[in-house]
């Protein structure tokens, strides 16, 4: 898994030097906030219409921006980044009134004449932390949901991806007042700098290993959290899978943003019989893509880093690799790479990914894929190509993960209804659509009586009919 023990970058300021800047916009956001001004319905509509601008206005500087920091082909920049931002603040402005509105419920008789509510209060002061490999959309899309539920945010992106990072804050500075929402740029110091002040709400996309550290400072002052994390996610295969089908979605899933991606295929279990014939598709679907030499495809890109390039190139055991395998440090490439033959004392197994490594294990029951999930529990994503129900079925009641696809990789992230986050070490709590506001909502229960009436059978003294009518409200 990439780990915590990164260098900030030279430039990066030191805590000492983004503490006084921290503590000023903390007290002007504490000021705002509590003077009620995030609060009108109208606001907030008017905020995020002035955001859905900034991004637009910005869709090229964010394109080259991520060209810049990873080789991100365009069209993959609309789809992750811009396309799926607009979407999620386009939809936030139309359902905002139904989103704020109180849901009413018919109270037990035992309270009668009574209406149950939940109020949707926002949190108040929230922090967004976000990681490098979708720097821009990571950044924003929980943004949305912070604003549409009434707070205050401080936004910081990942200093792993700077282009991309000055982009945002040039998106946040153009669309908010820094009373309401501001962005401060920085590396580990300043992540920790933010960590030192009490939040009422911690929203941490990253590595699992540095997720310990936001629950941490949460618990520290009893903050609400959402933590979304990594994880090695398992693509399965079964035997009465559509390979052609299953071949072009996996390599699709996986090579995008060059197996960059939180919920990319980590691994396949590929069931015994159709493996050899799987990985020959998925070899095919790869030159599809992006042609004999994906180096020259202009969808494909490049490794984040240095230190990710190594950790990802020691990963690939040339006695394994079934296609692909070449690497080139001075342009940070690394192929499509399918590796077979793989098992759980291989290197590739023992941490996540995040590259474009691909390893294939055989299974032959289902009950071999519960034990290979299972050492590696609670993924954020699996997937599952099958035609067989009942394959689907003991997948889904019998393997804990956050969420995922049936016949395809990725695209449940694509769906605003479906709550998208992990589960144990892969996260806690979700977001995305209406599920935004309500992670950065606190949602109060509230019983409303009326005056008209009010039955004398709850009073004391009780006698043995109060007893019986009690007993029988209480059911
Ligand atoms: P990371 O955890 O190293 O960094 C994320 C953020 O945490 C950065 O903004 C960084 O400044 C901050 N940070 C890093 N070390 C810190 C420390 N010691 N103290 C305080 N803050 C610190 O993650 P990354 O390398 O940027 O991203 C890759 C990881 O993120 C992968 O594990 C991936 O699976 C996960 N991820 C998860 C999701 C999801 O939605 N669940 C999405 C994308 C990435």
């Amino acid at each position: 898994m990439p780990d915590g023990s990164r260098q900030s970058p030279a430039s990066t300021p030191s805590a000492a030097d983004v503490a006084p800047a921290i503590a000023e916009v903390l007290h002007a956001q504490r000021s705002f906030f509590a003077a009620g001004n995030t609060l009108p319905q109208r606001a907030r509509e008017e905020v995020l219409r002035a955001f859905l601008s900034a991004v637009e206005h910005h869709e090229s500087q964010i394109i080259e921006a991520l060209a810049e920091d990873m080789g991100r082909s365009s069209t993959e920049a609309y789809l992750s980044e811009v396309g799926y931002v607009t979407g999620e603040i386009r939809n936030a402005i139309k359902s905002l009134g139904g989103w704020m509105r109180p849901k009413r419920m018919l109270a037990p008789l035992a309270a009668a004449p009574s209406l149950s509510m939940l109020v949707p209060q926002p949190l108040g002061m929230t922090l967004i932390v976000a990681p490098w490999n979708y720097p821009v959309q990571l950044a924003l899309a929980p943004l949305v949901g912070a604003v549409a539920a009434g707070n205050v945010c401080v936004l910081k992106p990942s200093e792993l991806a700077p282009a991309s990072s000055a982009v945002v804050k040039a998106i946040v500075d153009m669309a908010f007042d820094p009373k309401w929402v501001a962005a401060i740029e920085g590396g580990v110091e300043t992540s920790q700098a933010l960590l030192e002040h009490r939040w009422d709400h911690i929203f941490f996309t990253g590595g699992t290993e540095v997720g310990r550290i936001y629950a941490k400072a949460g618990a520290e002052h009893l903050s609400r959290v959402t933590l979304e994390l990594g994880g090695k996610s398992p693509t399965i295969v079964t035997q009465s899978a559509d390979l052609d089908v299953a071949a072009k979605r996996i390599a699709w899933g996986k090579w995008f943003n060059v197996g960059q991606t939180c919920i990319a295929p980590d691994y396949i279990l590929a069931h015994r019989s159709i493996r050899k014939e799987l990985v020959e598709k998925i070899g095919a679907a790869v030159a599809s893509f992006y042609g004999e030499d994906p180096q020259k495809s202009e969808d494909y890109g490049r490794i984040i880093n240095d230190r990710h390039f190594a950790r990802i190139a020691e990963l690939i055991d040339a006695d394994k690799v079934a296609f692909g395998g070449k690497t080139d440090a001075s342009d940070r490439y690394i192929a499509p790479t399918v590796l077979t033959d793989v098992t759980h004392d291989d290197k590739v197994m023992g941490q996540e990914i995040f590259g474009p490594v691909l390893p294939v294990l055989d299974y032959d029951s289902m009950d071999d894929v519960l034990a290979h999930v299972s050492k590696n529990p609670n993924p954020l994503a699996l997937y599952l190509f099958t035609t067989d129900s009942a394959d689907e079925t003991f997948v889904l009641d019998r393997i804990s993960f956050g969420g995922g696809c049936i016949n395809n990789t990725l695209m449940h992230f694509s769906d605003h209804k479906l709550p998208f986050g992990g589960v144990g070490s892969s996260g806690l709590g979700a977001y995305h659509g209406q599920h935004s506001f309500e992670a950065f909502s606190h949602k109060k229960g509230v019983l409303k009586t009326g005056n008209f009436l009010d039955p004398s059978v709850k009073y004391p003294p009780y006698d043995d009919g109060k007893r019986r009518i009690l007993r029988k409200l209480v059911h």
